[in-house]
């Protein structure tokens, strides 16, 4: 049955579980879980990467791809409510994390509120299809959390804009396709007013991509050095030195992830994290099941997931009706951030011995330890919880502005390390 031009949201649940149960497989007991956790080869990653976009262009041919993006990209033209209807149907199941995000929201979200129509129309449908992977070359060596302080420059020179830089932390460079940048175009203004977004495609000359290590040897982050990259003036996004208005959209969308009409999470969590329910198979494996204190453990983890579920829901609500500021987004960013490290941190506590050592038969303790060694990724990555503190005592709830002293201050003379650049 279908109201108007839109079909109702539970026929269209109907027809999404029947398509997701007939057509993707369930995921194993505990897979997924885990903070970055290393692969078992690089094979095996670009593999699942493969598997990943052949996922999403099975959501596409079927009808599920960009639920809640307009139909002239290629979207579905359906609702929030359908989307989430959607993500809380493939829960248990497999779906294109790695496509999710950050491709679909910021990278997408961004296109679609700034992007040419030129510009959607070559990427948005391609992007539902799975044949584009996005990436954010938002962070650089020297200015993380001041995201304003960006030192990659872009300088014009005819039809096109010269980029030379250097950006970091990106996740999953190595296997992506396009980078959302974001550089200098102007050193004479103040920070703020001297940016601009381009687009461009990771593998091009003049791209060098080199992958870091992280201490439980996963090689997911990218470190990218660009030397006089041409990217053509068509694949500027947005006005030129106003990159911090596309900026600021940029990262509401990141912080509204886990809210975002325009992305697949399955309901019952993303991949990567650790819930409630794992913690019972970890207290079961350490042989703790009926222990008090265990128990407490688990109880506390099973709190701060119906919370982090009902803020985020609340949260949801409140930005899409506009009853709340698009800089409330900040209170889920940081919930969440918190949470996970909690969390992973209650797993830690559980596992016991097998937190320090453990050996693949181990079951739900293994890897605990290296888990907790990596707990920090979620207060870190998508921007620190500390500047998500920041954003909501600032912006949301109207406190004074930390104090900055290079406000005012065309960002060539901003006094930084040895040398200023420009
Ligand atoms: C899992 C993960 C995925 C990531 N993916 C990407 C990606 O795909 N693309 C990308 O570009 N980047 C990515 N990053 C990088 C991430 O965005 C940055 O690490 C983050 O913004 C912090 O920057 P920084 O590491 O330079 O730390 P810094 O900015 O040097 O901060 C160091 C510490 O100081 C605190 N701090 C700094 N300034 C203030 C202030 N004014 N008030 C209070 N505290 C302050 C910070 O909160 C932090 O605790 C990722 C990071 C992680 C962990």
């Amino acid at each position: 049955m279908s109201t108007g031009d839109i079909e109702d949201v539970e026929t269209f649940r109907q027809r999404a579980r029947a398509w997701i149960r007939g057509n993707l497989a369930p995921l194993p007991a505990g897979s997924g879980i885990g903070v970055m956790r290393a692969g078992e080869s690089d094979e095996a990653e670009l593999a699942a990467v493969a598997r990943q976009r052949e996922i999403q262009r099975m959501f596409y041919d079927a009808g599920f791809a960009g639920i809640a993006f307009p139909r002239e990209y290629g979207g579905q033209g359906l609702t929030a409510d359908h989307q989430k209807a959607f993500s809380e149907e493939i829960s248990g199941y497999e779906y294109p994390a790695d496509i999710q995000a950050p491709t679909f929201s910021p990278c997408a979200a961004v296109l679609l509120d700034f992007g040419t129509e030129e510009q959607k129309r070559q990427h948005i449908p391609a992007i539902l299809k799975g044949e584009e992977l996005w990436m954010q070359f938002l962070s650089e060596p020297s200015a993380g959390s001041d995201v304003a302080a960006a030192l990659t420059s872009a300088v014009r020179d005819g039809d096109d804009w010269i980029l030379n830089g250097s950006k970091i932390w990106t996740t999953g460079a190595w296997w992506s396709d396009w980078g959302l940048v974001l550089a200098r175009t102007n050193w004479d203004v103040p920070k703020h007013r001297g940016l601009t977004v381009f687009i461009l495609p990771i593998h091009q000359p003049g791209i060098e991509v080199n992958r870091i290590e992280m201490l439980n040897g996963n090689k997911e982050f990218c470190q990218e050095y660009l030397t006089d990259v041409r990217v053509p003036d068509t694949d500027r996004i947005g006005e030129v030195d106003d990159g911090w208005t596309v900026g600021t959209r940029w990262m509401f969308h990141e912080r509204m992830l886990h809210n975002s009409p325009l992305v697949t999470i399955p309901a019952d969590g993303a991949r990567g994290t650790i819930r409630a329910t794992h913690l019972v198979e970890i207290a079961r494996d350490a042989g703790r099941l009926e222990d008090p204190l265990a128990r407490d453990l688990i109880g506390e983890g099973r709190m701060l997931d119906l919370v982090t579920h009902a803020l985020q829901g609340r949260l949801s609500r409140g930005l899409r009706s506009g009853r709340m500021p698009d800089q409330s987004a900040a209170i889920g960013r940081l919930f969440t951030g918190v949470t996970a490290a909690r969390t992973t941190t209650l797993s830690f506590n559980l596992a016991g011995g097998a937190s320090a050592a453990w050996t693949d038969d181990d079951g739900a303790t293994a890897e605990c330890g290296n888990d907790f060694l990596l707990r920090q990724v979620s207060c870190i990555g998508g921007g620190t919880t500390e500047m998500a503190r920041n954003v909501v005592s600032e912006r949301v709830l109207g406190m004074p502005r930390e104090p900055a002293k290079d406000r005012g201050i065309a960002f060539r003379d901003v006094p930084r390390g040895a040398s200023n650049r420009g």
